[in-house]
């Protein structure tokens, strides 16, 4: 029997799925969002969010909850076994057109709890938790969705669907899609702790920094407030060490006594991409479409990239704004872009590599020539780093400036902080250099840019710049 219909499922509440439902309930799209678990997971996965993440959370009308759960990264820096700093570098880009000061650390679970809390403000938004997808079918018209909870089996129906249930996901089987690999799979542990005293703090790096030991690399993460975490990399086939012995790893550091040990557990880097993220009314968005190493803390960037991308076309289509090939573009162009920031965090990741000698003593001249050489630095972050902007897709691709990003500008006003993007929503924006009132600096950015007017995509991306009247696009208009 089938329970319930609506515009869109959801399947899985992490921070790909309950940023998608989140901006679907800012647009008043019907949305049922399934969560197999009771209760968002307690210990943070991600600590790093970029500028542009923090920008796509705003997006959600959250952004004053969210940022007293943040604070600033600092540095990331790569040390020699004896805890030399070989290389120090920053992670934020001073040019970075989204607006705050650079990527933060974050508390994953407090972030989760206040989205999750953020979809009680919408009547059309129900979140079900407790239950589990077990089954998705399109039948072209609909798709049906079978799923399990403590009330029994449900069946229910949705014009779409978006499974967002991370590395294991019911719906990417359903549509189909294998993941290719694009980097060998390698198997590292996890301990996550808690500074028992607040002032130990200085203690530690305040930063990311990846330890060059000979035997395994190490990533020490300073995480928001008193976490702190350490991933080791085990050689292939080795036995997961006991708990013990990740202590005396630890100790390398702190005195594991100043440290609570939240958890100790394997934990495999993947690199992985769909073959495709979607079949008919059926996508996939988040891990259940691409997983990266952390090296570069972009897997869940990605995922909510994936979100703000797929929400407002989805609402297009629904709302008979769009036909449905606006869908298309959805992994048009998010799938090329995913792949641009595996392989930057890849090439993070293989610099650092060192499982052979040859490794560790290339490792050593490209770690000196990164340090010393001012152009080979910004070159290895710009590789590392970067963040492509859209080639294709829903563009006006007779617009040079199609594709980039349209800034956001955050404005002082008595020592509380305005960001422009909260005037606009989550919604098509239209600026002429001729009309009354215009904010200095859109005008002075047209001006830079040899433009006088601009649309912007609700994801901020520019959809259309040009010279003369601004006249035409009514159509996004929503
Ligand atoms: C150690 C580590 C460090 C990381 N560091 C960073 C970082 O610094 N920055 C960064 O951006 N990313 C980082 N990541 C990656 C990031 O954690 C993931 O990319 C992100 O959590 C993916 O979000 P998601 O919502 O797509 O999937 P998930 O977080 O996996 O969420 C999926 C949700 O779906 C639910 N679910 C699963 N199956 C079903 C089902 N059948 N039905 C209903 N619900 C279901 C799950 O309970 C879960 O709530 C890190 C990951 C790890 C492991």
């Amino acid at each position: 029997m089938l329970n319930d219909e609506f515009d869109v499922a959801v399947l899985g509440c992490g921070p790909t799925g309950v940023v998608l439902t989140n901006l679907l309930g800012l647009l008043g799209v019907r949305v049922v969002v399934l969560e197999r678990e009771r209760e968002v997971y307690p210990v943070p996965r991600a600590t790093h969010i970029d500028e542009e993440t923090l920008r796509n959370f705003q997006a959600t009308g959250l952004m004053e909850e969210l940022l007293p759960h943040t604070s600033p990264f600092g540095t990331i820096e790569v040390a020699d076994e004896s805890g030399k700093v070989l290389l120090r570098d920053r992670v934020a880009d001073p040019t970075s057109p989204h607006g705050y000061a650079g990527s933060r650390f974050f508390d994953q679970s407090t972030f989760e709890r206040i989205l999750r809390k953020g979809l009680e403000r919408f009547p059309s938004v129900e979140l079900r938790t407790g239950v589990e997808a077990t089954s998705v079918h399109d039948d072209g018209e609909y798709v049906v969705v079978g799923a399990r909870g403590d009330a029994g089996d449900i069946l229910l129906r949705a014009k779409w669907v978006v499974g967002c249930e991370g590395g294991r996901s019911v719906t990417r089987e359903a549509i189909g899609a294998s993941m290719e690999s694009v980097a060998p799979r390698r198997p590292w542990l996890i301990a996550d702790t808690l500074l028992r005293n607040p002032a130990d703090a200085t203690l530690l790096p305040d930063g990311f920094r990846y330890v060059l030991a000979n035997e395994r690399l190490t990533i020490y993460a300073h995480g928001f407030g008193l976490n702190r975490r350490w991933e080791f990399q085990l050689a292939e086939g080795e036995d997961a060490p006991s708990r013990e012995t990740v202590i005396s790893w630890i100790s390398a550091f702190i005195d594991p006594a100043r440290l609570e040990i939240l958890r100790v557990v394997p934990y495999a880097h993947t690199s992985l991409l769909a073959s495709s993220w979607r079949k008919g009314r059926i996508f996939i968005a988040g891990d259940a479409a691409h997983m990266m190493p952390p090296s570069a803390g972009q897997g869940m960037c990605s995922g909510v990239r994936d979100a703000v991308n797929l929400a407002w076309k989805l609402h297009r289509v629904i709302s008979g704004a769009a036909g449905e090939t606006l869908l298309d573009t959805y992994e048009q162009e998010r799938s090329p872009h995913v792949r641009e920031i595996l392989l930057g965090t890849l090439f993070i990741g293989n610099r650092l590599l060192g499982d052979s000698l040859f490794q560790r003593w290339r490792r050593r001249q490209t770690l000196r020539v990164i340090s010393s050489v001012p152009p080979v630095r910004e070159y290895a972050r710009k590789r590392g780093l970067r963040r492509p902007q859209l080639r294709g897709g829903f563009l006006d691709t007779s617009s040079p400036l199609a594709g980039r990003f349209f800034p956001q500008f955050e404005t002082d006003r008595g020592g509380v902080c305005f960001r422009s993007d909260d005037d606009l929503g989550y919604r098509f924006a239209r600026f002429s250099a001729r009309q009354p009132r215009l904010d200095e600096r859109i005008a002075h950015w047209m001006r830079q840019h040899g433009v006088d007017w601009v649309v912007v995509r609700p994801d901020r991306y520019v959809y259309a710049a040009g010279k003369g009247e601004l006249t035409g696009f009514q159509d996004l208009q929503d």
